[in-house]
């Protein structure tokens, strides 16, 4: 039996922690988890053909290895035909815990950033259609494209402005954070009931309407008015 242990201790190698910059600083944020809001903004989920009404949210996960940090470009995945941008506001959490009350939730709130959710919509459709998870349609390779993390030291906690995305310089989403149906301490309180928060924890809150497909060689360009930026090219 040819067998190499290269780390003591390990079968394998462990895996490398998986991080996202912080602006002002070259100490970067350890990801924990990625949970994501599905349609937090009515006019979204009108486009998806659901009923705007406010209903409880609803959450999935992305793996934190599905990262795109420090301006790396964006793979175009593979078995499919319409991969989607959702631009996204991001909350990091520096705490965390079960329960939490809407009144303390933004006190475990890092700092913020500009995230993208991509989507593959056509396999979302298929599995919708089976009553089936989401995985494969959210969580592959370089599905979650990130900024920079922003302190809230810094910025404080926005509850308005404008979040937009272009594609080659072109307006393809647009909204404002004041019509996120559940707010971030909202969604953090409903999260907590579910899982046991933890520093490290990034949280993707949803997409404003506008949402479409990307192609190879666009550059998008995704903005959140009071937290950043965010650019990255479909390779
Ligand atoms: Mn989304």
């Amino acid at each position: 039996m040819n067998s190499i242990e290269p780390v003591p201790g390990f079968i394998i190698a462990p895996q490398q922690q998986v991080s996202v910059p912080v602006r002002g600083t070259s100490d970067r944020f350890p990801v924990h988890r990625i949970y994501c809001v599905g349609r937090n903004y009515a006019a979204h989920a009108v486009e998806m053909g659901h009923d705007p009404d406010k209903e409880p949210p609803f959450f999935f996960q992305k793996s934190p290895s599905n990262l795109v940090t420090d301006g790396r470009d964006f793979s175009y995945p593979p078995a499919t035909e319409d991969v989607h941008h959702e631009i996204e506001l991001v909350v990091a959490l520096v705490s965390g815990g079960s329960n939490i009350p809407v009144a303390e939730a933004l006190d475990h709130v890092f700092g913020y950033g500009v995230g993208l959710d991509m989507t593959r919509r056509d396999i979302q459709a298929e599995l919708k259609r089976m009553s089936r998870p989401w995985d494969a349609a959210k969580a592959f390779e370089q599905s979650a494209p990130c900024s920079e993390i922003v302190p809230a030291s810094q910025i404080g906690h926005p509850e308005r402005g404008a979040i937009w995305l272009k594609i080659n310089g072109e307006i393809r989403q647009e909204g404002d954070l004041d019509q996120l149906i559940w707010k971030t301490a909202e969604v953090i309180a409903h999260l907590s009931g579910l899982f046991e928060l933890r520093a490290g924890d990034l949280i993707m809150t949803g997409t404003p309407s506008g949402v479409g497909s990307v192609h190879r060689g666009d550059k998008l360009h995704g903005h959140v008015e009071g937290v950043g930026d965010l650019t990255c090219t479909v390779v």
